[in-house]
């Protein structure tokens, strides 16, 4: 049998079936490659909000697909691999933050996007990395109490920033908490000329010895711009590919080979042609989670601007 050509069929049945396909930065090279939008929570979060597609498949993790669904309820969206999931988002639960929520009633929910639509719905306001500093500073700004969940170290980075205190939820993503800044600092031995760019996500002892800290989105734009020409890139490795892609003149070394989200990894081209083929592996939302979860999703959207 002849073998199947996974990115044509999957350019023949996106046009068939008036399909988009939002791929993050930490997926596959072959699948970023398919996708109609590349980017990170924020702007894949946008775009299945804008896009007129009547089929999302979403390349990513299961509350990354949720967020689509929330955001485009009348869409169909699909999830290639069912089981890809985040660790960050799984160790937090709906329970767990109304039970802090009933203890302190007058406390702002400031929650990460790596988060169920479960726990979406029990938050006062939703961000990313690429807005999260801003809108934690707009209620520090306002006066407010605030509980950050689920990222501890994008919490104890705002902190450190600020020189305010807040409560922080005891998160973390494994990937970027565990980095070890040994390997780090290894890495700048061996290319004393790059620069360290790191994802908030890590510890803050890998943020004070990096050059830049932001969200994927903004390490991209970051080295685009920036006159240096080495760069050792402390977040998920799938970010390298469109570095390379948008830079060749440059070059680019990964903190540590553990930067690895098998979870991200899991989704293969073959996967994506046959969820979008099948139209399988579709995602839904009861509709009085999404309701209150979108409300939360719209205030990070105005406090964004
Ligand atoms: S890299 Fe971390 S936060 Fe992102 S999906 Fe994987 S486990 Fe979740």
């Amino acid at each position: 049998m002849a073998e199947i050509d996974y990115s044509s069929e999957i350019k023949r049945l996106k046009k068939e079936k008036n399909a988009v396909i939002l791929a993050h930065y930490y997926q596959n090279d072959d699948v970023q490659d398919v996708a109609d939008y590349l980017g990170d929570s924020l702007k894949l979060s946008q775009t299945a909000k804008d896009t007129d597609a009547d089929i999302i498949v979403f390349c990513g993790v299961h509350f990354m697909a949720e967020t689509a669904k929330i955001l485009s309820s009348q869409k169909k969206v699909l999830l290639p691999v069912m089981d890809a999931g985040c660790a960050m988002a799984d160790g937090i639960t709906r329970e767990a933050l109304q039970a802090y929520k009933d203890q302190h009633p007058d406390t702002k929910i400031i929650t990460y996007v790596n988060t169920s639509a479960d726990v979406k719905a029990v938050s006062d306001c939703i961000c990313t990395s690429t807005n999260g500093l801003k809108i934690i500073q707009h209620y520090l700004d306002a006066g407010e109490k605030i509980l950050y969940a689920p990222d501890q170290n994008l919490g104890k980075y705002a902190m450190h920033l600020s020189g305010k205190e807040f409560e922080v939820w005891n998160g973390c993503c494994p990937i970027h908490h565990f980095l070890d800044k040994n390997k780090v600092l290894e890495q700048k031995k061996k290319h004393p000329d790059a620069l360290i760019i790191s994802h908030p996500e890590c510890q803050l002892d890998i943020l004070e010895i990096s050059d830049y800290v932001g969200s994927t989105a903004q390490l991209i734009s970051f080295v685009k711009q920036s006159k240096a020409k080495e760069f050792i890139v402390c977040t998920e490795q799938g970010v390298l590919h469109p570095m390379e892609l948008q830079n060749p003149d440059k070059k680019f070394y990964v903190g540590s080979k553990s930067l690895v989200c098998h979870s991200m990894k899991k989704t293969s081209l073959e996967d994506v042609y046959n969820c979008l083929k099948n139209e399988t592996n579709e995602i839904f939302v009861d509709e009085d989670v999404a309701q209150k979860a979108i409300n939360a999703l719209y205030t990070m959207f105005a406090l964004s601007k």
